[in-house]
C-alpha cells in the first residue's frame, strides 16, 4: 500500500461496548381476571405456610423447626437427626422431579405463580398500588419534582415495605429458632445475635430482590430460568400470542371501511398486554426467555376480547405444536402420554413411594456403639476379659423410650452398665451410656472378634407396647 493510500484510508472509529445495560423501572398495570385470581390464591396459600406455620405447636414444641445448633429438624412430631439426612435428600429429590415433571407439562407455572421472587415482587406491587395508585398515577408521581406530597407518599410506601421485609426476615429466622421466644426477645433486646443476623439478612434480601431488582433477578440471576428450556418440548404449555389470528394488528378507527376492517386481525393494538407485563416485554414478538409465565397478558387481552365481542384466547396457554397446526388445543391432554412426561412421572412416583415408605418404617431410635479407645482390654474382678464401650442413643421421637440392651458373640458373654429392665431415653434427646462387655479369656484370643449389640425399645406410655429392635455390629478386642 502506497503512502498516499495510507493517508486516505479512514481512521477506525472508536467503539464503546456497553457491558451493563441500564434497566428502566417497570411499572406494570394490574391485570384482573382468572389467572390474576389464581395467583392471589397461590400467594395466600404459600404465604400462609411461610408466615403462620412457624407459630403452630405440636406436642409442646414448635411444629416445624430447623434447629441447626442442636442438629435437629422437627416436622409435625417427626424429629430428624443427622442420621436422617437421607429423608431430606429424598424430599429434595421429590421436589426436583416434581418440578421437572410439571415444567415439562406446563412450562413456567412455578415462576408465574409460586416462586418466592414472583410472590414477593407481587406483594411489593400491591404496596405500590395501595400507596401510589395505578400505573399512570405511579408514572406521573415518579416524574414529579420532589414536594411535600411526594415525600409523604414515598415515606408511607417505604415504611410499609420496611414492615413487610422486617416481618418476612423475622419469620424466616423463626423457622430456625423458636419464634414464640424470638419475637418477644427482639423487643426486649435479648434476641440471639445469629437469629437477628438471619432475620436482618433475609429482610434486606427481600427488599433488594423484590423491591429493587424485581424482574432483573429472573432475567439475569435465576439459574432455573436458564436450564428449564431443556425440559421444554413442542408439547409443553407456553403462553403465546396467536399471530395468525391477531395479525395484521391495528386500532379500529372509525375512518376504516368494512373491507379494511375485514382484513384486519383480532389484535386491536391496545398494548394492554404490554402494560401489565411485569418483565416489560411484548408477548406479540414471540416466545422470549424473559417471560415468567405469569399470564397477566392473557387476562388483559381476554378483557379486551370480551369488550370487542371477539372470542377469548388471542393470547393463551397453548403449545408450539398447536401453533404449528399439528393438533388442536383440545388434544393437549392426549399429548401428556409422551415418553418424557411418563419418564419424569415414574421417577417422581417412585421417589414419593420410597420417601413415604422410608418415613413409615423409620426407626425413631438411633444407636451408635463407640469403642472406648482409652480401655482396649482389661481383666475384671471375675477374671474375664473386658472391653468398654459408649452407647450413643439418639431418641428421635417426642416421647420417652425405654431401651433394653443385649449382647452376643461368644458362648459366654456378659454386659455390665445397663440396669435391669433397661434405661430411659428422654424424647428428642441424645444420651451416652458407658457399658462393659466381658467374656472368658479362652473365647477371646488376640485380635478382634465380632460381637452384636441388640437394642429393643418401646414407649412406656403406650397401652400395647410395640417393641422395635435394632442390631449393631461391634468388635471385641481379645488378649
Ligand atoms: S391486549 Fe390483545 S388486543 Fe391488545 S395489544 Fe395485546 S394482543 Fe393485541
Ligand atoms: S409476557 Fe405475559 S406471561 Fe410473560 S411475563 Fe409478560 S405478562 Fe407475564
Amino acid at each position: 500500500m502506497s503512502t498516499q493510500q495510507q493517508q486516505k484510508s479512514p481512521q477506525p472509529k472508536e467503539q464503546v461496548v456497553q457491558l451493563y445495560q441500564g434497566a428502566k423501572r417497570i411499572q406494570p398495570k394490574m391485570a384482573k381476571g382468572r389467572f390474576a385470581n389464581l395467583r392471589i390464591l397461590v400467594i395466600l396459600a404459600t404465604q400462609f405456610v411461610f408466615y403462620v406455620i412457624p407459630w403452630f405447636n405440636w406436642s409442646g414444641r414448635q411444629a416445624v423447626l430447623f434447629d441447626i445448633p442442636a442438629r435437629r429438624f422437627y416436622l409435625f412430631g417427626i424429629t430428624l437427626v443427622p442420621g436422617d439426612l437421607i429423608y431430606l435428600t429424598g424430599l429434595l429429590l421429590v421436589s426436583a422431579f416434581g418440578l421437572f415433571w410439571w415444567t415439562t407439562i406446563a412450562g413456567r407455572l412455578w415462576c408465574g405463580y409460586a416462586c418466592p421472587q414472583t410472590v414477593y415482587t407481587e406483594i411489593m406491587l400491591w404496596i405500590d398500588r395501595l400507596v401510589e395508585g395505578e400505573r399512570n398515577q405511579r408514572l406521573k408521581l415518579d416524574k414529579e419534582l420532589w414536594n411535600l406530597r411526594k415525600i409523604r407518599i414515598k415515606l408511607t410506601k417505604y415504611l410499609l415495605i420496611f414492615a413487610v421485609c422486617a416481618w418476612t426476615g423475622i419469620t424466616f429466622a423463626g423457622w430456625f429458632t423458636p419464634i414464640r421466644q424470638f419475637v418477644p426477645d427482639i423487643f426486649q433486646f435479648n434476641a440471639s445475635g445469629g437469629a437477628l443476623f438471619a432475620a436482618a439478612f433475609y429482610g434486606v434480601m427481600t427488599w433488594l430482590f423484590a423491591h429493587i431488582m424485581r424482574e432483573q433477578v429472573c432475567k439475569y440471576m435465576c439459574p432455573y430460568a436458564r436450564f428449564q428450556s431443556a425440559m421444554f418440548d413442542q408439547d409443553t404449555l407456553i403462553i403465546s400470542y396467536d399471530a395468525e389470528r391477531g395479525e395484521p394488528r391495528g386500532a379500529r378507527k372509525k375512518s376504516l371501511t368494512e373491507a379494511q376492517l375485514a382484513e384486519m386481525g383480532d389484535c386491536i393494538n391496545c398494548t394492554q398486554c404490554v402494560q401489565v407485563c411485569p418483565v416489560g416485554i411484548d408477548i406479540r414478538d414471540g416466545l422470549q426467555y424473559e417471560c415468567i409465565g405469569c399470564a397477566a397478558c392473557i387476562d388483559a387481552c381476554d378483557e379486551i376480547m370480551d369488550k370487542m365481542n371477539y372470542p377469548r384466547g388471542l393470547i393463551r396457554y397453548t403449545t408450539e405444536a398447536v401453533l404449528e397446526h399439528k393438533y388442536t388445543d383440545k388434544d393437549f391432554v392426549k399429548r401428556l402420554k409422551r415418553p418424557r412426561v411418563l419418564g419424569y412421572g415414574v421417577v417422581l412416583v417412585l421417589a414419593v413411594i420410597g420417601l413415604l415408605f422410608g418415613l413409615a418404617t423409620r426407626e425413631t431410635l438411633k444407636v451408635d456403639v463407640i469403642k472406648d479407645r482409652g480401655v482396649m482390654v482389661r481383666e475384671n474382678k471375675q477374671g474375664w476379659l473386658e472391653n468398654a464401650y459408649n452407647l450413643r442413643i439418639v431418641n428421635a421421637s417426642e416421647q420417652e423410650q425405654v431401651v433394653e440392651v443385649k449382647v452376643s458373640g461368644f458362648d459366654e458373654i456378659a454386659l455390665g452398665g445397663v440396669p435391669e429392665g433397661g434405661f430411659k431415653a428422654p424424647g428428642g434427646q441424645t444420651i451416652t451410656v458407658p457399658v462393659q462387655v466381658s467374656t472368658i479369656p479362652e473365647y477371646a484370643d488376640k485380635g478382634s472378634h465380632p460381637i452384636k449389640f441388640e437394642f429393643t425399645y418401646h414407649n412406656p406410655s403406650e397401652q400395647e407396647k410395640t417393641r422395635h429392635t435394632i442390631v449393631e455390629d461391634a468388635s471385641f478386642i481379645g488378649e
